[in-house]
Formats: C-alpha cells, structure tokens, sequence
C-alpha cells in the first residue's frame, strides 16, 4: 500500500496531523474531514491517506476504500443530519475546478430548498456530436 506524501500538500498535512481538522472517519487508506467552506451543513471531503493528485494517478483499492468512505458519510448525513439527498463530487484538474491537488471526493449532503443549482443548464444535445464523442469514448 503507497504511503506517499507530499510535504506542501495541505491534504498530506491533515493526514499527518500538522494542520487541525475535524476529523470525522478514519482508517487504515482513508480519511473524512469536514470542508472549512462548506456548500452545505455537513460538507465532507474524502482522501486516500496516499498523496495523488488526481482521478488519473489514484490507486484502484484507495479509490474503493474512497468510495466506500464516502458512502458511509452519506448515509450518516441522511441518518443524523437529516438530508433529503447527497451529492458526490471529484473535481480533477484546474479545468474541472480542483483547486487541492491531492485527490479528495466530496460529500454534500442536500436539503429540499437548498441554495445549490447545478452548474450547467442541461439543454438538448446534438445527437450526432454525442455519438462522435460517445465513438470516441467506446472501448
Ligand atoms: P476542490 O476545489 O474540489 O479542489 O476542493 C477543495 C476543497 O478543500 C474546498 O471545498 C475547500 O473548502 C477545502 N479546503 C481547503 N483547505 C481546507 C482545510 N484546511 N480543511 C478543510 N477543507 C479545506
Ligand atoms: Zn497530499
């Protein structure tokens, strides 16, 4: 299992105990810290306690043990927080708005009537450029 770490990430920080967070699950590949900025009440953020950047460089087994994690934090922002629902979000890249690069899913538990409004307005595609890019796409 990688044990890496970067020593200016401010994730790898958290994991080593450098920096405060409120640390809500550990064990033994990941961690579930409450967001300093958060979208909503009970906004989470998952890590694989090994630094990666991105979707692109996580190991397989630390990705299900991030999804697992999360998967655990959502049920207790249903359970204790009384959600109505939860949204998973990776961001990885600049381009896809990441702004921490050691790789983190986030937990935001939903409200009815809460403020948050996706970020695109889903519109009808054109079927051909859908196929172009889903060709593109295949295995
Ligand atoms: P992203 O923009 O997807 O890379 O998300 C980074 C997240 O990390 C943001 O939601 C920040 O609010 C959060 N964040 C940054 N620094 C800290 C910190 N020290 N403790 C907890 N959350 C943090
Ligand atoms: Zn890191």
């Amino acid at each position: 299992m990688s044990t890496a770490r970067d020593p200016d990430c401010l994730f790898c920080q958290i994991v080593a105990g450098e920096i405060p967070a409120m640390i809500i699950v550990q064990d033994e590949r990941t961690i579930a810290f409450m967001d300093i900025n958060p979208a909503t009440r009970g906004h989470a953020l998952v890590i694989p306690r090994a630094h990666v950047r991105d979707v692109h460089d996580i190991d397989t087994d630390d990705l299900r043990a991030v999804a697992a994690t999360a998967q655990a934090v959502a049920a207790r922002a249903v359970e204790r927080l009384g959600a109505a629902g939860v949204n998973l979000l990776n961001s990885s890249g600049a381009a896809a708005w990441q702004t921490v690069f050691h790789f983190h899913l986030h937990v935001i538990p939903r409200y009815d009537g809460d403020p948050l409004r996706l970020p695109w307005s889903p519109a009808q595609g054109d079927m051909e450029e859908i196929s172009a890019a889903g060709m593109q796409l295949k295995q």
